[in-house]
């Protein structure tokens, strides 16, 4: 019996093995290669990215109701100009990597909704909500980093008022079939502040404050920033298109 399970163990490992099993040039893939990009320092961009602010003037956006966008620019910042309207980016974007920078006032004003509110829209209605979410409460699907009224973040990751903090946003646009109907919904990651909070979260339509999310076709479109009536800041925003 020993001498049978000897054997079969000597049969084992002398079995033919074909080359192609074993050889690991197989699963290597040499094409394509990816393109070289430097990464920029800290925050700074990559060099593959397009800025949209660096402090140097708003010639990227305009205003959604048409004209200049008019919100103050100066020392490298730029505000909310309360009334003055959402703006928006000049150019459309698709799939796309986003980084801004981010600022709610120093002097704590109202609560809630009220406190350092604006937001970051995906073709003008995907929200990633921005709000002064440290110690204020508010519903947990509309604090900062929240999709608004779909997705809570998975941790409070905010910093106080008045300090910059970062948003770096992976975007997947939504696709449509020409009769309009949803063949993929759009997928968001967030980091807030260098924290996952929104792990690859599946919409399920546009972010509305009343009523339900549902999804209307569209191509490309501008990325948007809020003005809800805070003076809330931003800079350093740039753009990588995937
Ligand atoms: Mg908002």
């Amino acid at each position: 019996m020993k001498l049978i399970m000897n054997l079969a163990v000597v049969l084992f490992l002398v079995a033919p093995i074909s080359a192609q099993e074993w050889d690991p040039v197989l699963t290597e893939k040499w094409i394509p290669v990816p393109a070289l990009v430097v990464p920029g320092s800290g925050t700074a961009a990559p060099s593959d990215a397009l800025v949209l602010f660096d402090g140097s003037g708003l010639g990227s956006w305009e205003s959604v109701r048409g004209g200049e966008a008019k919100w103050l620019a100066s020392d490298g910042v730029m505000t909310v100009s309360a009334g003055s309207g959402d703006i928006r980016t000049t150019q459309l974007f698709g799939d796309i990597q986003l980084h801004l920078e981010w600022r709610t006032p120093a002097i704590v004003e109202g609560d809630g909704q009220g406190r350092g509110n604006s937001g970051v829209f995906f073709h003008e209605v995907y929200e990633v909500q921005i709000l002064d979410s440290f110690n204020n409460v508010t519903y947990s699907n509309g604090q900062a980093g929240s999709i608004y009224k779909q997705h809570i973040p998975l941790v409070n990751a905010s910093k106080g008022p008045g300090q910059w903090q970062t948003y770096d946003i992976v975007f997947q646009s939504p696709a449509f079939t020409e009769d309009g109907e949803v063949v993929r919904n759009a997928i968001v990651t967030v980091f807030h502040n260098g924290i996952v909070i929104q792990n690859h979260v599946e919409l399920t339509g546009h972010t509305p404050y009343i009523g339900l999310p549902k999804y209307e076709p569209h191509g490309k479109g501008a990325i948007k920033l809020q003005d809800h009536g805070n003076p809330t800041s931003f800079r350093n925003i740039w753009i990588r298109e995937l």
